[in-house]
């Protein structure tokens, strides 16, 4: 018998997450009256641990996809996606244009590096980009003085034939909180002003909160780029997934594999960090560290056995968590056991319990949990 640890992945709901992503954005640009985005749907680091193959299969009706891995474009490709996929962070060495001229990438450049690469190539057929502007997050992208200078340059390799369309992107740092993107999209607004080409900025948070280009007549080809909400979390800390219409996409299971009776005054688990403070009855759930369950989850982290809500004792360990079974006395061994997602706790509640967030939990789940398909 393999452990009875798996991860179910519902492409139902991130069919469903995409449409509900898709319908608030319709609504909020009709608000402003303005036009809709075109969406890539951002399934890098294996789809944010759901699985390439399960997204682009729930994907469908995305207008492009996203990613940085140039192993996971191809793959996508192979499932069989025919529309545009972005890599997010560009080429990383001359030979990755050989894959992006075969597979037909779209290349965010980010830097001097990526465009000196495209000097030199020939290509079969132009290549579209995005070029960066770092408009104050200070991780990729040109500076707003280098900006102009970088656009011409790619504009001097589309009349060459090298590329073919030339947009302009920028990434949010604080979308997801009080500042938004206000003083971001002011610095963007100002350096792409009478810059000709399609425009991409929004992950989840803004494409949620505020699509800032709904209004802007120059972007006639908006394109946004939402990724944690379509696997059914939530960016923000005031909103849950659930609050936003979203359904969770991976639902992590496993069983009771073990039961103890522990004296009140007795420790649990490595260190001793939970003393029982009456006699209690412990479960002991299949699913540790080593699954990609974080370890700095604290006592008292919920988690559903058969159910019923139930809390975390003691450390995680490797392979092995305890609950708390006082309270269900008709549970035991082999009690079904969801640590996150449908019939579980939130995964942005566990990532609360564990001084982490939604995404690094998902894409986290290790490779030795089974990832099944639920529809
Ligand atoms: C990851 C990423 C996104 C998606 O971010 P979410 O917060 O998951 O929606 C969008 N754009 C870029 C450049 C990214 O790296």
């Amino acid at each position: 018998m393999p452990r009875p640890i798996s991860a179910v992945i519902s492409r139902a709901a991130l069919t469903h997450n995409l449409l509900t992503v898709r319908r608030h954005l319709q609504q909020s640009t009709a608000l402003q009256g303005g036009r809709m985005p075109a969406i890539w749907a951002v399934i890098k680091a294996n789809a944010y641990g759901h699985g390439i193959e399960p997204a682009v299969q729930a994907f469908s009706g995305a207008d492009g996809l996203a990613m940085l891995d140039f192993v996971e474009a191809v793959r996508a490709r192979e499932a069989g996606w025919q529309g545009p996929l972005l890599m997010l962070e560009g080429c990383f060495e001359p030979r990755d244009l050989d894959l992006v001229t075969q597979y037909r990438l779209t290349l965010v450049v980010h830097g001097d590096m990526q465009l000196e690469m495209l000097q030199t190539i020939r290509v079969p057929r132009p290549i579209d980009v995005f070029v960066k502007l770092n408009s104050g997050m200070n991780r990729l992208g040109f500076s707003p003085e280098e900006y102009a200078s970088a656009f011409e340059r790619a504009r001097a390799l589309q009349s060459r034939g090298v590329l073919g369309s030339v947009g302009k992107m920028t990434h949010f740092a604080r979308a997801d909180d009080a500042v938004g993107t206000g003083p971001q999209m002011d610095v963007f607004r100002r350096v792409i002003a009478g810059l000709p080409g399609p425009v991409s900025v929004c992950n989840s948070a803004a494409t949620w909160r505020d699509p800032p280009l709904a209004t802007q007549s120059e972007a006639q080809d908006a394109w946004v780029r939402p990724g944690i909400c379509l696997y059914g979390a939530s960016p923000f800390e005031d909103l849950t997934a659930a609050g936003m219409g979203l359904m969770p996409a991976m639902t992590l299971r496993s069983r009771i594999i073990g039961v103890q009776s522990v004296p009140a005054g007795q420790a649990i688990g490595y260190g001793a960090r939970f003393v029982a403070e009456r006699p209690m009855r412990v479960g002991v759930v299949a699913c540790g560290y080593a699954d990609g369950y974080p370890r700095h989850a604290v006592d008292g982290t919920p988690v559903v056995v058969d159910g019923y809500r139930s809390r975390l004792l003691g450390r995680v360990s490797m392979d092995m968590m305890m609950v708390d079974l006082s309270d269900l006395p008709a549970l035991g061994v082999g009690a079904p056991v969801v640590l996150w997602g449908q019939g579980g706790p939130d995964v942005d509640e566990v990532a609360r319990h564990s001084g982490t967030i939604g995404y690094e939990l998902l894409c986290a789940i290790a490779p030795r949990v089974p990832r099944l398909l639920a529809d």
